[in-house]
């Protein structure tokens, strides 16, 4: 028997017919990529769309049985090649287990299948007055799970803390079929090792989350307030951004796109949006700020001053509508390399305080290789994104190596070759430079402990040249 055999027994008669176990090539196919780009060599061998914690215990059964590779695979979002199904692997869908099991005003908590769109989950809490606060960009179309297992940030994580804050508590299908429950329902807990924040940003080379028990936020009260500002230099713009954080005004959002990104966007939105919001555009950045809370409006106009300082032509908005009108140049950035070929988005963070250096580095590095690299800056919390747009169907050796540049640019400015998007498959290369010998070799350890056979995940985050 082998090991699609013993599958289909155990999952069921229903199984093939209700689509919890498929190997219908076309979605093989789809199931090699996600949304970085990178294609899996080869081709898995089925997939196992969950609908309960049963049938992914059964799945993780049959692969330590049979030693067949398992890629944990939510909505497929990622940009680090994490879920893409390797040749011979099985993947293990959890998309569709998505139900929210309980949602609890007194302890400001969530419960949840792991497949839950992220703002499925935040429509159904609105009425409670509560919100989750990890915003990926993504949160439309990616799941809870994939969000708890990349560990994933967004535009109001400075103020409001990234995934990892916002987990209390996972059911977790070990590489066994074993189920492990971590963490706790209440706001303390110190018993033992913190396997729940171990388990955060784990990419599936640890387990599969089956369920979460996520914490929630009150939704801040008034309206919000949004600022924008062209300042001539980007440099100037992120000291301008650090000064804000230490005049302790802790925005919601603070959005830095530099002189390539802006260029685009003006291209892309047609040049006289930003001259007539401003009336000045090209060579310049653009900092988006927006306040929330009861502060708002005067921590707004604090946040000016600070940009009319650093020589930056600020507009607060007076109203939503031109709140709006601002975001809008920020959101815009992506359809606007989107409209220019294929975009490798990068994913640096730096100390706050350093990212001026980051943005010199990041001019040299596009002149020392001839390329652009538009690039937005969540400046609140130092999370770069550098973008690459090429053509063809992979990406050039010579981005690849101007990536590598920065990977190291930041590691030297004190922070990481990944904010938010996880290692995956693009960056394993380099994780060793970053973590050095001792926590690496300590890292694969710890993964033999929880996948003695190395079936989660395999090749993905450990094991690059
Ligand atoms: C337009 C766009 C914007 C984005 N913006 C952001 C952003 O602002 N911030 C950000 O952080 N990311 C962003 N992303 C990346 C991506 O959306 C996030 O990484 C997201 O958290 C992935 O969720 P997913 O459900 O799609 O997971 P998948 O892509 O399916 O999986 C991602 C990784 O998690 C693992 N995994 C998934 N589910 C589970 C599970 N239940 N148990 C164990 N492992 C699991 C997979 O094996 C893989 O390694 C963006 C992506 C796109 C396309």
């Amino acid at each position: 028997m082998d090991v699609l055999d013993w599958l289909a027994t155990a999952l069921g008669e229903d199984a093939a017919a209700a689509g919890v176990l498929t190997t219908d090539p076309a979605l093989l196919d789809a199931a090699r990529t996600d949304r970085s780009g990178w294609v899996a060599a080869g081709t898995p061998r089925a997939i196992v769309t969950a609908r309960s914690v049963e049938h992914v215990q059964v799945t993780l059964r049959a692969a330590s049985e049979f030693r067949v590779p398992v890629v944990p695979r939510g909505a497929g979002t990622g940009l680090a090649g994490g879920a893409n199904g390797t040749d011979g692997s099985i993947v293990l869908d959890v998309s569709a287990m998505n139900r929210i099991l309980e949602i609890s005003a007194e302890d400001q908590l969530a419960v949840v299948e792991p497949g839950v769109i992220n703002s499925d989950l935040n429509a159904a809490l609105e009425p409670s007055g509560l919100f989750f606060a990890p915003d990926p960009a993504s949160r439309a179309i990616s799941t809870v799970g994939g969000n708890i297992a990349t560990n994933a940030g967004g535009l109001l994580c400075a103020k409001y803390g990234v995934t990892r804050e916002a987990v209390l508590a996972l059911d977790v299908v070990l590489a066994d079929g074993r189920l492990l429950r971590t963490g706790h329902r209440t706001v303390k807990g110190v018993t033992g090792y913190d396997l729940t924040a171990l388990f955060v940003g784990s990419e599936g080379t640890l387990g599969v989350i089956v369920g979460a028990t996520v914490r929630l936020q009150p939704i801040p009260s008034g309206e919000p307030v949004t600022l924008g500002a062209i300042v001539p230099d980007v440099g100037a713009a992120a000291q301008a951004a650090a000064r804000i954080t230490a005049a302790r005004l802790c925005p919601a959002v603070m959005e830095l796109l530099d002189a390539p990104a802006l260029e685009r966007i003006s291209a892309y939105l047609g040049r006289e949006t930003i001259e007539q919001a401003f009336g000045a555009s090209g060579g310049a950045s653009y900092l988006l700020v927006q306040f929330d809370g009861p502060t708002a409006d005067t921590d707004a106009r604090a946040a000016a001053e600070l940009l009319r300082e650093a020589g930056g032509t600020v507009r607060v908005a007076a109203d939503a509508e031109e709140g709006e009108r601002l975001l809008a140049l920020r959101r815009a950035f992506h359809p606007a390399l989107e409209s220019g070929g294929e975009v490798l988005i990068e994913d640096v963070a730096v100390p706050r305080s350093r990212m001026p250096e980051m943005f010199a580095a990041i001019e040299r590095i596009s002149e020392r290789y001839g390329i652009l690299i538009p690039t937005v800056a969540h400046a609140g919390d130092g999370n770069l994104h550098p973008n690459f747009v090429y053509t063809g169907d992979r990406v050039p050796d010579a981005v690849w190596d101007a990536a590598g540049d920065l990977f190291r640019a930041a590691i030297e400015l004190g922070g990481t070759l990944t904010g938010e998007h996880g290692v995956g498959m693009l960056k394993r290369r380099w994780l060793a430079e970053e973590l050095g010998p001792d926590s690496y070799e300590l890292q694969v350890k710890l993964k033999s402990v929880f996948d003695p056979l190395g079936i989660l995940n395999p090749g993905k985050v450990f094991g690059g040249p």
